[in-house]
């Protein structure tokens, strides 16, 4: 039997108009900003504001193949089994990026029967929030030169502009290039270089505001580069956080949508978790926090990356915490783990299963270090065997961890019933969940932490350029800020190649960048990119469309 596309699937659904689902959700109607049908945006100050707020559940995963292994299909499918069991549900997720749509990863609704729709829409334009954060980041790229060839009165030296343009799309050849070519009209020539807008600062600006006067005042904040002297230039020294704010000023009003059964779903904002921090916004994780009893979110690739981050910025930030947490995993990427290679993968191959265990073991103990037991969430796959199976099963009953196999894709809501009553279980015990470092601490103290505590690493390696950077982010008093890791997401290491359970490695350092507005510094390691390239066969190559304007080929 053939199996359907997730597209397939989504374009079956019967969608509800969104004011049902508004309404479902408690959202008052005149706070409903219709996008067509089936998409709205929220004006979250006529949302009332309840004191009994939901509880969270944080979904993560271990190591991932490049295809991911299913958190937000689990999400989604959780949220649909906790409304199945009659609890009063909303998903929060972050918004695709047409890079990973168009190049190797695919979109992010969720996959089978546990998706977000409706999904064509999601994963292309959507409300067209990624466009505006981009058009923001760039009317600031523009005044920054304007204020150059306009006389630069500020003394902005072009050579330490740190500020970068940027496009939703992975494309290498933006990396590096230089600008202002042609003479004196054209403004004054430099060296520049594009980012992907889900790295962008403004990007972690909008995910880490609570209201507009944050996001204005942050926006203000953000650091562009530095005089001939080596002051910081901020965008207040620019004037330009009003006009800013004023872009962003629909883009930062959470998006309504509807999972395939029907649960309200927030879809708003969307950093990448290697080269960002992660997760959904802080506005939408609030007002669902406001409106339902449980709110199932999920933090990008695994708990060593966008859980980490969502426990120690998001939460931090936002004065919350993870309720509970689960941790997805998938026999693919336990084999990947215990070292099988990609075209392998689809074989049995319960030994490598075995071996691959111990990074779902490193997984486990990393959430622990926060405080929150996890429930494992075996993410059931058509060929998986059921001796691959219960290898995964055995060892989490031998180590007393939560588990239950999870069919959301295959069966929607129903197939995630078991996860939710672990779930369930898991918000009726005590949680003493607490941030890995402290904000008081040195950098070189919170890294190590994260390396030791999160990694199981040994320690840090600083380059000289991080050095350097190190001494400028003290003499300016910026030290006292928690840390962003831009690191691979395929091992805990920062050498995408170290699988399993890496211990004897350092982390090195190779630059540390401070982005006030976001109120974070990320630190660089590896060969880490913040423009990612496409593969040699992106997934744009499957994409079409018919004479009737139907999508065909978006995963
Ligand atoms: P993540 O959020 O971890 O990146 P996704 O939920 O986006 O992962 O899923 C990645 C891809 O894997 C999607 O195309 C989805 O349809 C597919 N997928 C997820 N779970 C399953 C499953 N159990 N069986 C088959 N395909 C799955």
């Amino acid at each position: 039997m053939k199996t359907l596309t997730d597209l397939e699937i989504a374009s079956k659904a019967k969608m509800q108009p969104i004011e049902k689902i508004a309404e479902k959700a408690g959202i008052p109607i005149d706070a409903l900003e219709l996008y067509g049908k089936f998409k709205a945006k929220i004006n979250v100050d006529l949302i009332p504001k309840e004191t009994n707020q939901a509880k969270v559940v944080l979904v993560t995963a271990t190591s991932p193949t490049p295809a991911g292994e299913g958190k937000s299909t689990v999400t989604v499918g959780l949220g649909d089994a906790l409304s199945r069991l009659g609890k009063k549900t909303m998903v929060a997720l972050r918004e695709p990026s047409l890079g990973p749509v168009m190049g190797v990863k695919g979109g992010a609704t969720g996959g089978g029967f546990s998706q977000v729709v409706p999904m064509e829409d999601i994963n292309l334009h959507f409300t067209g929030d990624l466009h505006a954060i981009t058009t923001v980041n760039n009317a600031l790229s523009a005044m920054i030169d304007n204020h150059l060839h306009q006389g630069n009165l500020l003394n902005i030296d072009p050579r330490r502009i740190t500020w970068k343009r940027v496009m939703d799309m992975n494309d290498r050849a933006l990396r590096h290039i230089t600008i202002g070519l042609g003479g004196p009209a054209q403004g004054v020539p430099r060296e520049e270089g594009f980012d992907i807008t889900v790295a962008s600062e403004i990007m972690a600006v909008f995910c880490l505001a609570t209201d507009l006067s944050d996001l204005k005042e942050r926006l203000a904040q953000i650091v562009i580069g530095y005089t001939y002297e080596k002051e910081a230039i901020t965008v207040r020294d620019l004037g330009v956080e009003g006009a800013l704010t004023l872009l962003l000023k629909d883009a930062f009003k959470p998006n309504l949508v509807q999972t395939i059964e029907g649960t309200p779903a927030l879809i708003h904002g969307g950093p990448f978790a290697n080269i960002a921090h992660g997760c959904n916004s802080l506005i939408a994780t609030n007002t669902a926090r406001n409106l339902a009893d449980f709110v199932v979110t999920e933090a990008g690739f695994g708990s060593d990356l966008g859980a980490e981050k969502f426990m120690d910025i998001k939460a931090r930030k936002g004065n919350f915490q993870p309720d509970a947490v689960v941790l997805v995993t998938t026999i693919r990427a336990l084999k990947m783990q215990g070292g099988v290679a990609k075209q392998e993968l689809k074989s049995e191959n319960s030994s490598a299963v075995e071996l691959g265990l111990v990074n779902l073991e490193k997984h486990v103990e990393t959430i622990r270090a926060f405080g929150v037991q996890p429930v494992v969430a075996l993410n059931h796959f058509i060929g998986d065997s059921e001796s691959e199976l219960q290898k995964v099963q055995q060892w989490c009953k031998t180590n007393a961890v939560k588990i239950a196999l999870t069919n959301v894709w295959k069966d929607g809501g129903a197939g995630g019933e078991e996860l939710a009553k672990e779930v369930l279980k898991a918000l009726d015990e005590p949680n003493e969940f607490a941030p890995i470092y402290d904000v008081e601490q040195s950098v070189e103290e919170k890294v190590t932490a994260i390396v030791q505590k999160v990694y199981g690493g040994l320690g840090v390696l600083f380059t000289d350029q991080a050095l350097k950077d190190l001494a400028e982010i003290q003499k300016n008093g910026w030290d006292l800020l928690p840390v962003c890791m831009a690191k691979t997401q395929y091992s805990f290491s920062d050498d995408p190649k170290k699988l399993g359970r890496p211990t004897d490695f350092m982390i090195t350092i190779r630059s540390i960048l401070p982005k006030l507005g976001a109120g974070f510094l990320v630190c660089l390691t590896g060969d880490i990119m913040t423009m990612p390239g496409l593969p040699k066969q992106p997934a744009a190559l499957k994409m079409d469309i018919d004479e009737d304007g139907k999508a065909k080929g978006l995963m």
